[in-house]
């Protein structure tokens, strides 16, 4: 078998590019470098402006402003056809009339190349489609022929490949599947994958980095542990993870060299954590005043026994739970604030309506700042 063919691999850079619909600006000042050769995710919630950054890129939608670079070229301005970018998109649109074959060598024919044999079996093998070249599309599964419609794309071999929710029409089976398969074709190929998906965990699975967007501007970009772990603000903490992140408002108070988290309430008092010294020393806010507390789901533990050291107990009323097998949810009630736990393995099943110990590790915690939402982790 000869290797599929590969691209160019060059990175593709965002300058300041913006696109405003009228006065609706739909991508505001974007600034990203996407490295040659990664698999890149732009991850965000309906309408915050991914696949109008992705038509930009592909040539389809004029910028209002900034720059696309590839290989450190201009490319803002050059037609579609003449971009080394090509796109797949969640409806296949493969050829009815021809089969496997001929939809892949499609590109190659249309470019006055003859020798299409090699190139276009070597990019079938790549999809593992090879013993199906003579079938038409409607003789083929949904997930074999958006397969197909990445073999087409990869064959004029594109330095980037763009993905719009390539995936979206698939059943979360097919999806899953296809997942690993998009992951490893871009493995082997080494094209630089752009994917765009509102899915969160499909982004997570797949891409080396992720670019969350929301409302046209970047929020984040980091590998997606990092993303999970130290979200750069309280919308990609609460945007990222199912269920999402607890937040808990509020006050910093420092006493003889302790730091303490009081929530806010009501009046009735609230729970109150000791912030590990090795955190409070290096948040980046002062000693005393406001903030929030997040907390995952999977951090907080129901707990009967001893506090074990470095960790945090506070109490808490069990309004409802909930069984998301293998796993449990609790609901949970403090003085100020409804909360989510996700146990992993409950010991004995606590009854609604009876007060829980909650046992909580706050070097895992994150701190936003009440007033931008940013994180004040370091
Ligand atoms: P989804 O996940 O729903 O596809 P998205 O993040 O890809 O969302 P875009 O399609 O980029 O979002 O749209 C961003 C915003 O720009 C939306 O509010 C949309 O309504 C608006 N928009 C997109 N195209 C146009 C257009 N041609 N004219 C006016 N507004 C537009």
């Amino acid at each position: 078998m000869s290797n599929p063919p590969a691209g160019v691999v060059e990175d593709l850079q965002l300058e300041g590019l913006t696109k405003a619909f009228g006065d609706f600006v739909a991508v505001d000042n974007l600034d990203l470098t996407i490295p040659g050769g990664s698999f890149f995710a732009l991850l965000g919630p309906s309408g915050c402006g991914k696949t109008t950054t992705l038509r930009m890129v592909a040539g389809l939608e004029t910028p209002t402003s900034g720059r696309i670079l590839l290989g450190g070229a201009d490319i803002t301005d050059e037609k579609p056809y003449r971009r080394q970018v090509n796109t797949v998109f969640q409806s296949y649109a493969l050829f009815p009339h021809l089969d496997i074959f001929e939809n892949v060598a499609f590109g190659l024919r249309r470019r006055g190349i003859k020798d299409v044999a090699g190139p276009v079996n070597a990019m079938l093998e790549l999809v593992q489609l090879a013993p199906m070249a003579r079938r038409k599309p409607s003789q083929l599964s949904g997930g074999q022929q958006q397969r197909v419609a990445v073999a087409r794309a990869l064959i004029n071999q594109p330095g980037v490949l763009l993905l719009d929710e390539p995936l979206g029409a698939l059943d979360l089976k097919l999806r899953r599947q296809m997942q690993i398969e998009l992951k490893r074709i871009q493995t082997e190929v080494g094209t630089t994958f752009v994917h765009v998906t509102h899915d969160q965990e499909e982004a997570m699975t797949m891409a080396d980095r992720i670019v969350v967007m929301n409302q046209g501007r970047v929020q984040q970009i980091s590998p997606p542990r990092e993303l999970y772990e130290k979200p750069a603000n309280r919308f990609v903490a609460g945007f990222i993870g199912s269920p999402p992140m607890n937040f808990i408002s509020g006050t910093l108070v420092s006493n003889s060299g302790r730091t303490e988290f009081l929530e806010k309430t009501g009046g009735t008092n609230g729970l109150t954590l000791s912030i590990p010294e090795a955190i409070a020393k290096n948040l980046k806010a002062p000693r005393e005043g406001e903030l929030v507390l997040g907390l995952r789901p999977e951090h907080l533990h129901e707990f009967r026994g001893q506090t074990p050291p470095g960790h945090s107990v506070f109490e808490a009323n069990l309004t409802r739970f909930e069984l998301i097998v293998p796993e449990t949810l609790l609901h949970l009630k403090t003085a100020g604030h409804s909360l989510l736990a996700r146990i992993p393995k409950l010991e004995e099943t606590p009854r609604e309506g009876e007060r829980v110990r909650i046992l909580t590790d706050l070097t895992q915690a994150n701190f936003f700042c009440p007033t931008t939402g940013s994180s004040l982790l370091p």
